[in-house]
């Protein structure tokens, strides 16, 4: 498909790159300060919108590694590890201030490295920040319990921070994903070692360089770097007490492996195949919107995206011209460029592998009916596609693809509705259509993943627990909950006789 993008789109992202990277380094931050990488070695990030290099960041690896847990390590004994629970929150809500006022030079940056449209990233980063603001605030509300052991016993449950939590993020949803989990291990009153994704380093320099003067140095350090060097070296540090991973489940195993070893809590966010179904009583316009959003939005770059859309035979047809008007209003533009809702994909090799799986999905039999092809130009631009007539064993439909491409799939009846909603390895998310408030309660309990979305797709709040079931992963972010995921727990008893 031929390039429908503005002539000057390559020059105004290199004047974008010019000005958002003018005067501006984005160094290793370890103890408070701007560092290099102890090799010296750097690497370069690229805007996927233009494909033109941005800057380069400095390589880590496990000397860079070792320096940062040694930096948290101090700065949780010294410092944030010893503020109570107000002096903590004060700072994260200090923070989040500053953070505030920096929304729009943030979300420039994430669009650059992402290449999503930048009124997403602005409204994803406003998100992220609420997050963390709600740690900060759910602080004001923390109590240790006693228990009623008995009249001559003082018995209560002391919830301490683990010391050095591991965060380590995928490229999606840079600040999003990082605020998911900065927000919680800080509020518990961890120091953090975060390792960004090698592919999108900017935004979480900034969350760092922007928290000087605010946290304690040493409480929030990063490190850029590649997941088998600085990610790993990471996962084995016997000096890092927590991790919290978000990323593929292959993945997730390695991190699982090397936590084994230390045995140090973990908890994974992996990937999705989420099913979307549709009963036969749904606003099947809505339900079409619906779908749309859960497949196009972030270019169907989200763990939790509507990757099969199950429909009931009755209203498949109807529905299916729905789908696809849908789609077609999901417009490929210049991220940069008020209106666009589908930008980039993140790399080369996202795009890469989005084409092989719309091979696979030719290959299978599946009818395209709509998109299929990328788009000619210098970025990694591809086409809303929907395949029809999917079969749910076959590999577009069992496997994360990662990009725009939606599989419909039809059912019978509601227990076939449910088994295919079932039959994949992971449990992240899923949505239902349906007018009937009986069905969907029965769907939301039948359907086995950690969020069920009826008539809705993507609607989070800070509060609603996000996790996966099977190997979508071990425990809950967002959740109140989650500050628990950082602490641990110590019974003190005395005895008052
Ligand atoms: P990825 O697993 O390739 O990388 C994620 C992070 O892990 C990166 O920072 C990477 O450098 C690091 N890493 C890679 N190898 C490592 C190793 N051996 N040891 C330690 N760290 C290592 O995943 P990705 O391609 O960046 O992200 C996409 C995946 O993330 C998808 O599977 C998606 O579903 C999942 N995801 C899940 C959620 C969720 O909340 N469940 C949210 C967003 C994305």
């Amino acid at each position: 498909m031929s390039r429908e993008f503005a002539v000057d789109m390559r020059e105004r992202h290199e004047q974008a790159i010019a000005e958002a990277t003018a005067d501006r380094e984005f160094p290793l931050w370890i103890d408070g300060e701007a560092r290099a990488a102890e090799s010296g070695d750097t690497f370069a990030t690229r805007d996927p919108a233009v494909d033109v290099e941005i800057t380069t960041v400095p390589r880590g690896d496990a000397a860079d590694v070792d320096a940062a847990v040694s930096a948290a390590r101090t700065a949780f004994e010294s410092e944030w590890g010893a503020l109570d629970h107000t002096d903590r929150a004060d700072r994260l809500l200090a923070w989040t201030d500053r953070l505030r006022e920096h929304t729009d030079e943030l979300a420039r940056l994430e669009s650059l490295d992402t290449g999503k449209p930048e009124a997403f990233a602005a409204a994803e980063i406003e998100e992220g920040i609420d997050y963390i603001e709600y740690y900060g605030h759910l602080l004001h509300g923390d109590t240790d319990e006693r228990i009623p052991v008995g009249a001559d016993t003082h018995a209560y449950n002391r919830k301490e921070p683990y010391g050095v939590a591991g965060l380590i993020v995928p490229w999606n949803y840079p600040v999003l994903l990082t605020s998911w989990k900065l927000g919680p291990a800080l509020a518990a009153g961890n120091t953090v070692v975060l390792k960004p994704a090698e592919s999108t380093p900017l935004t979480s320099t900034r969350l760092a360089q922007l928290a000087d003067g605010i946290l304690p140095d040493g409480t929030l350090n990063v490190v850029h770097g590649f997941g088998d060097e600085a990610g790993a070296a990471l996962t084995n540090h016997p000096g890092v007490d927590k991790l919290s991973f978000t990323g593929e489940d292959a993945t997730g195993e390695l991190v699982m492996s090397a936590a084994a070893k230390n045995i140090t809590p973990v908890t994974l966010e992996l990937g999705g195949k989420s099913p979307f179904v549709v009963f036969p009583d749904a606003d099947l316009a809505a339900a079409a919107e619906t779908a749309a959003e859960g497949i196009f939005y972030n270019v169907g770059q989200s763990c939790d995206a509507f990757s099969r859309t199950l429909v009931h035979e009755d209203v498949h047809d109807a529905f299916l011209d729905r789908f696809v008007e849908a789609a077609a209003s999901w417009t490929v533009g210049d991220p940069l460029e008020d209106g666009t809702m589908v930008g980039s994909l993140a790399s080369e090799q996202q795009y890469e592998k989005v084409r092989e799986y719309v091979d696979i999905g030719l290959a299978s039999g599946a009818e395209l009916v709509h998109g299929g092809e990328g788009i000619d130009g210098d970025g990694w631009f591809h086409e809303p596609t929907i395949f029809d007539g999917v079969d749910n064993d076959s590999r577009l439909a069992q496997e994360e693809v990662f990009g725009p491409v939606a599989s419909v799939i039809e059912f019978a009846d509601y227990e076939e509705a449910i088994a295919l909603a079932n039959d994949v390895d992971y449990g992240l998310a899923s949505g239902v259509a349906t007018e009937d408030v009986s069905l969907a309660h029965r769907a939301a309990a039948d359907i086995d993943a950690g969020t069920v979305w009826v008539n809705d797709y993507a609607r989070f709040a800070p509060g609603l627990a996000f996790g996966g079931f099977k190997r979508s992963g071990v425990g809950r972010e967002c959740g109140a909950e989650t500050l628990d995921e950082y602490r641990q727990n110590k019974s003190v008893v005395l005895n008052l006789d």
